[in-house]
């Protein structure tokens, strides 16, 4: 009989979800992914590239004008120099750079910290490394007004003989929150204290509000020579369905991370990496991708004003969190199924980000919406919220 790596891994919650508005015809603003198509100038270009004959395998790091621009923009925006030759590879998404991190850098019996709540691949990938994921919980908020924070000396005391990886994901998804200049100084402190690696997520990377510019890990030197920065097409040109995206680490770190690519994938669809290389030449088309979320967010957070729910702020992403301990107390998963099916709206539990997402500690009555949706849709959305 098959012994299960993951014995305990069913199917996402976002897909859960996602089924359950279709089932339940409501509106879908569970799982992240935009309503709305991408450019049309950038489909243009995948057609073009296809034409001009980029349909055979690729170059396995990535065509060299993506590599190029990704480093050019790394260079222009943090400052951050990644030579595009050796230390930019072109992924199937930021998930395959994720599982490609911790294959490369985590063995067994090593321990990965991650902070709670976190993103539903890193545990799983953990895992299938033989790594032992410990968790380091980000503080709930207690009062209104409030959103989740950051205890760093918790994130430092967890750190043993063992970790190999600590995995931070900022702009965060669910909780939309960002890092500050002061939590760069505090990591940089831990980095020179332990001999630990990171992973950062930064495939929201694009989407942070208030005219605020993004603290990428990538523009500290001092931590980006132990860290592998992992971006996605999918959030920054609507293109979820694509699966683009990268990692730029230092030389070594690259070197381990592309013979695992080589062989989870060997490379990625190859019109599609010339169409971006061409379309984020004028960086505008990300440049201009916040004040375009920011202006949904605001619709959102206002419109929800006027319901029960106590929204939230995020600082970025396209999520924001809402607490409805005034309309039930039910468990967040309870709570989002029967909203589904009573009020036709669906919506993510927060607790499914967390090992055990029945515990008292996962459940803070709050649920996560997407507001990656046409105007339209988070208006009708709103007035379904409003009738409860
Ligand atoms: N990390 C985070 C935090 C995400 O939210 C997502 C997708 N929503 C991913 C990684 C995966 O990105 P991709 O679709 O490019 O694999
Ligand atoms: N990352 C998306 C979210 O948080 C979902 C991606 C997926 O379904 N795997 O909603």
């Amino acid at each position: 009989m098959l012994n299960s790596k993951l014995p305990d891994v069913g199917t996402t919650i976002f897909t859960i979800m996602s089924q359950l508005s279709a089932e339940q015809k409501a509106i879908n603003l569970g799982q992240g992914f935009p309503e709305f198509n991408p450019d049309e100038k950038l489909i243009a270009l995948v057609d073009k590239a296809m034409k001009d004959g980029y349909n055979q395998y690729p170059y396995m790091p990535g065509v060299a004008p993506l590599r190029e621009e990704i480093a050019l923009k790394m260079s222009t925006l943090y400052a951050a120099k990644y030579d595009p030759l050796t230390e930019i590879t072109v992924t199937n998404g930021a998930t395959e750079a994720i599982m490609a991190t911790i294959l490369a850098t985590v063995s067994v019996g090593d321990e990965v910290i991650v902070l709670e709540p976190c993103y539903d691949s890193y545990v799983p990938s953990i895992r299938l490394a033989g790594g032992t994921p410990i968790f380091v919980p980000l503080t709930a908020p207690k009062n209104e007004g409030e959103s989740f924070s950051i205890d760093w000396e918790r994130v430092e005391s967890a750190i043993t003989e063992k970790t190999k990886l600590l995995i931070l994901n900022f702009p965060h998804n669910p909780t939309g929150i960002t890092l500050k200049e002061n939590d760069l100084n505090i990591l940089e402190g831990i980095l020179d204290k332990h001999n630990i690696l990171i992973l950062a997520d930064e495939v929201y990377e694009h989407i942070v509000f208030n005219n605020k510019p993004f603290l990428s890990l990538s523009s500290r030197p001092a931590i980006s020579a132990k860290t592998f920065v992992i971006s996605s097409f999918g959030k920054t040109f609507h293109t979820t369905g694509w699966k683009v995206g990268y990692c730029c680490a230092p030389k070594a770190l690259s070197n381990e991370f592309r013979k695992i690519h080589q062989f989870m994938v060997f490379t990625v669809c190859s019109p599609m990496q010339y169409a971006l290389a061409e379309f984020m030449k004028d960086s505008s088309t990300y440049i201009n991708l916040a004040s375009f979320y920011q202006e949904k967010h605001e619709l959102l957070y206002n419109g929800l004003l006027k319901t029960k729910f106590k929204p939230i702020r995020s600082d970025g992403t396209f999520f924001l969190l809402a607490n409805y301990s005034d309309i039930s107390r039910q468990s967040e998963y309870d709570f989002v199924t029967e909203l589904t099916k009573k009020h036709k709206v669906g919506l993510i539990p927060v607790s499914a980000f967390y090992k055990d997402s029945t515990s008292e500690e996962a459940n803070n009555y709050l649920v996560r919406f997407c507001f990656a949706k046409y105007d339209a849709t988070l208006n009708e959305a709103i007035n379904r919220l409003i009738a409860i």
